[in-house]
């Protein structure tokens, strides 16, 4: 676990510090930890505003390679705050609805970890899809008006 959270932290000062916010996430092989891909979180910039962005769930589902191997994987979602400080990270809703594509692509998701303040929460697809108290992050509610 410690190795994933130094690998992030090293994707991440690798990103910049161009963000108030930055998110890394990491798509693991459960059978041998390796990484098979990752994401940041990317604004998407008109007129000098952040008018949406990509995730950084999201950026590393659209780079998994289709497989047909049925791959058991895991998830690590981490995120630093403007002060480099390890924050809450848990995956929007629009990043859980993106989760779907993992199937469709020929793995299977066997657990979700998230990082808290102080800690990192574990989860899977099935309790993070049914959690009621998952919502869409602010830019996606003010750039597709859902309340
Ligand atoms: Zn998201």
């Amino acid at each position: 676990m410690e190795n994933y959270i130094n690998s992030m932290i090293d994707m991440r000062n690798k990103q910049g510090k161009l963000y108030k916010h930055n998110h890394v996430a990491i798509i693991v092989n459960d059978a041998n930890n390796n990484i098979i891909t990752y994401g940041y979180n990317i604004p998407l910039i008109k007129d000098n505003k952040i008018i949406d962005s990509y995730h950084a769930e999201e950026l590393s589902i659209l780079k998994l390679p289709y497989t047909r191997k049925n791959i058991k994987i895991n998830i690590f979602v981490i995120r630093f705050d403007k002060n480099h400080e390890i924050s809450n990270s848990k995956p929007c809703k629009r990043c859980i609805d993106k989760m779907k594509m993992i199937f469709n692509k020929g793995y299977k998701i066997h657990r979700i970890y998230y990082t808290n303040t102080k800690s990192l929460t574990v989860t899977n697809y099935d309790k993070i899809k049914n959690d009621t108290t998952t919502r869409y992050s602010k830019l996606y509610k003010m750039r597709h008006n859902v309340i």
